[in-house]
């Protein structure tokens, strides 16, 4: 324990165990970086830290070893090739997003372009009380760790099931469906779609070769209060929306409601629970039960991405 102290950071900039020197950790939204921009972190590393580059588990790269003199000229370095700075409160960290639909086949959203709206969202309102992480995962895979964070986004498919198509090959039982949605009837062998049981997570529609399964629509389920760190917990399921607009209105509101009525330092997730789903639905405007919000929220602000 020795050499152990407590260490503060300011966000993009991270206290070292020797106090002469910082880590500077840079924003990357949704973990997308170009190779026009390689050589310049290459660069930075050799010549204000030691050479090394640090991957974080939050799709952030940092430069480990700078001294804290230097921080400031190391990000203006990299601002001039294209890197973001971190936010130096400290309390708005990377927003991670999976590939999505730029590449994997799973995907029924795509969570790149909805992780790039919600960071400039969460830029626009820098002044937060809290700490606030976002994770966004294109299918119920959950590989942008959707669940573990503050306010997480997934993307789900409503299936429908047409009986009547159905050749009962099983084909979807057997090499789709892991959660027992669809079964096969004992005696006569049709197929059963158990809703309740369906995670959407859309594998059995390719599956089925005679078009009896097809995604109804895409749903945007948000997920909030999910954390890591020394007490971790799963998130809650706040609502399921029909468009992405939907989603950054909502996320839009949450944030100016934890704003308005957060406590100085209580990150988005403890807000959140401190008033209870309830208690943010109702504030929100949202269906108390957490389904499908019939209507979409008012719009505050216009998408501009290539979101569907
Ligand atoms: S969450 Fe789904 S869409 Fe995203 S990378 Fe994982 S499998 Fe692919
Ligand atoms: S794959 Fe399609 S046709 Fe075959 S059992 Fe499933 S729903 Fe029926
Ligand atoms: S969407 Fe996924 S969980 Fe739902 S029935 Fe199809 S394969 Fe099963």
């Amino acid at each position: 324990m020795g050499g152990r102290k407590l260490m503060m950071g300011r966000g993009g900039l991270i206290g070292e165990r020797d106090s002469a020197y910082t880590t500077v950790r840079l924003r990357i939204p949704a973990g997308i970086v170009y190779s026009s921009q390689l050589s310049a972190i290459q660069d930075a590393a050799d010549r204000f830290g030691d050479g090394r580059i640090h991957l974080s588990t939050r799709q952030t790269l940092e430069i480990p070893h700078v001294r804290r003199e230097k921080a400031q000229e190391v990000l203006d370095f990299l601002a001039q090739a294209g890197w973001y700075q971190q936010d130096l409160s400290g309390n708005i960290r990377n927003v991670v997003a999976c590939p999505g639909t730029s590449s994997c086949p799973n995907a029924l959203i795509d969570a790149q372009a909805l992780a790039l709206e919600i960071d400039s969202l969460l830029t626009e309102c820098a002044d937060v009380p809290g700490k606030v992480k976002v994770g966004v995962s294109g299918c119920a895979n959950g590989c942008g760790h959707s669940l573990l964070c503050d306010l997480g986004v997934v993307g789900r498919a409503e299936i429908a099931f047409d009986p009547s198509l159905c050749r009962r090959c099983h084909r979807c039982v057997r090499e789709a469906c892991r959660t027992g949605a669809l079964q096969v009837q004992g005696g006569s062998e049709s197929v059963r779609l158990d809703p309740a049981l369906c995670e959407g997570c859309g594998l059995c529609v390719p599956a089925c070769h005679a078009g009896a399964l097809a995604v109804n629509r895409v749903i945007w389920q948000v997920w909030v209060a999910g954390k890591l760190g020394r007490s971790p917990r799963f998130g809650l399921e706040l609502a399921r929306l029909a468009s992405p607009a939907a989603v950054l209105d909502l996320a839009g509101a949450l944030l100016a409601l934890w704003k308005a009525k957060g406590q100085a330092g209580e990150r988005l997730g403890d807000f959140v629970r401190r008033l209870g789903l309830g208690g943010i639905r109702h504030a929100l405007g949202l269906p108390s039960s957490g389904r499908l919000a019939a209507q979409p929220l008012p719009r505050n602000r216009e998408a501009t991405m290539r979101l569907a």
